[in-house]
């Protein structure tokens, strides 16, 4: 076992490099583009003795599947998910080019060096290591899956790919992006690993009136004034609390009652400011309003004003949940407003205790030994769902460490300019990858 020991020094020059290549390739989705990218990945691991299959429902837009099968197929499949689609990058806000890959002050610079090519890169370069060294699995299968259009949704990517072909990748352990760098409350550094996405419910409430001529205000019933009560009704603050075992078995590995959410939280605020701004979403729905639209010409009292609200509902949870916090926050200002739905797609979370997390525990007690992994949910979507949603039986995890760069200073980066990463958390991250593996498949 010994000889398959390989150390974050070993593994990050390799990743830095496989990294600043990926980083290289544009690709902003939309439209994505991801075919040069992948195809280099799929030629990095083929060399290295893995299976690979391009699965793609669009030729410029494949999905690399490779394989490396164990000695006796008997045993679990762990894949390392990844996506190699960015968002956009506005060069001109940047210090370093976006597609540049520099290297400068410690960093790697560019779009996608934390979400989440630098992941991929990590995952590979683990993979490719062990494999190099003639390291199979015991029993079972490693399978990198890195995929297109995770960004706009996975039409073409993991939703495709999971629901055209799920024989490809099956599994029973998922290792994909939702948390990564630590954070510190009093003294103690805490990693979160991603248990399970929220659901997206999102709301178009429309207001009823008259028009008229705009120069007599009192001849028409202007709809627009009746959203005034309604957009102020949704201004941040809470609508009770809708949490998850995950999100329960946080509070309290922070030391808070969760019995007692709103003193959790308050609590919580008082010990620091920052983290109830990211802890608070995990437990709740939120409801916010992001687009409103009423009259089309300047002169005319509108009939009609709408309001579309971007609400996030706990894994689990579905639309009855997502309307009662709607219905309850808005209060007297509901009366005569037209509800409807205009998305329905529900979240799904692993239980939070499973093997996968006692070998994540038992490899950072080794790596970082004063440090707590601690479950956490991730506000918005990714690919996990998608498997989750094929597989009931498979335990996903988004995770992701690091070891140098805390939460505070990579989370306002990402999807943000100057998106970069410091380098030592590459091969930090890689030998979390490569011990992963040996870990659970032998
Ligand atoms: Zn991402």
């Amino acid at each position: 076992m010994a000889a398959y020991s390989v150390s974050a020094a070993d593994l990050q020059p390799e990743t830095t490099e496989l990294l600043q290549r990926l980083v290289r390739f544009n690709t902003v989705n939309p439209p994505g583009n991801e075919r040069e990218a992948i195809e280099h990945l799929q030629a990095y691991v083929a060399d290295a003795g893995f299976e690979t299959e391009l699965l793609a429902a669009t030729p410029e837009r494949p999905n690399l599947v490779a394989t490396l099968a164990g000695h006796s197929a008997d045993g679990p499949t762990l894949v390392f998910l990844g996506h190699v689609d960015t968002v956009l990058a506005a060069a001109a806000d940047w210090q370093h080019d976006p597609w540049s890959g520099d290297l400068a002050d410690g960093f790697l610079w560019g779009r996608g060096a934390l979400d989440m090519k630098s992941q991929v890169a990590a995952e590979a370069v683990a993979a490719v290591t062990l494999a190099r060294a003639g390291w199979r699995p015991v029993r079972g299968a490693l399978k990198l899956v890195f995929v297109s259009d995770e960004e706009t949704g996975g039409a073409v990517g993991a939703r495709w790919l999971t629901e055209q072909h799920p024989d490809r990748v099956r599994c029973d352990y998922l290792v994909n992006e939702g948390a990564a760098s630590p954070f510190e409350l009093d003294g103690q550094r805490y990693y979160g690993v991603c248990c399970g996405e929220k659901g997206i419910y999102r709301f178009r409430l429309t207001a009823h009136g008259t028009a008229g001529h705009a120069s007599m205000p009192r001849l028409g019933d202007n709809a627009l004034l009746k959203l005034a009560p309604v957009i102020e009704a949704l201004a941040p603050g809470s609508s009770g609390y809708d949490p998850t075992p995950a999100a329960l078995a946080l509070i309290e590995a922070l030391g808070e009652d969760p019995s007692d959410l709103p003193a959790a939280i308050a609590s919580l605020r008082a010990r620091h400011s920052a983290l109830p701004v990211i802890v608070e979403p995990m437990l709740a729905v939120t409801l916010t309003p992001t687009m409103a639209g009423a009259s089309e010409k300047i002169n005319v009292i509108p009939a009609r004003a709408w309001l579309k609200v971007d609400t996030r509902v706990p894994p689990g949870l579905g639309a009855e949940v997502a309307l009662a916090r709607l219905r309850e926050r808005l209060g007297a200002a509901a009366a005569g407003l037209e509800i409807e739905f205009t998305e329905q797609v529900p979240g799904y979370a692993s239980p939070h205790r499973s093997e996968l997390m006692d070998a994540i525990e038992r490899w950072l007690a080794a790596a970082d030994p004063d440090a707590r992994a601690v479950p956490v949910l991730l506000p918005g979507y990714s690919d996990s769902s998608y498997f989750r949603a094929a597989f009931p039986d498979l335990i996903a995890y988004g995770f992701f460490p690091h070891r140098h760069q805390t939460l505070f200073e990579s989370a306002p980066l990402v999807h943000n300019a100057d998106e970069r990463i410091d380098v030592r958390d590459l091969g930090y991250a890689a030998s979390f990858y490569a011990a992963l593996a040996r870990e659970l498949l032998g």
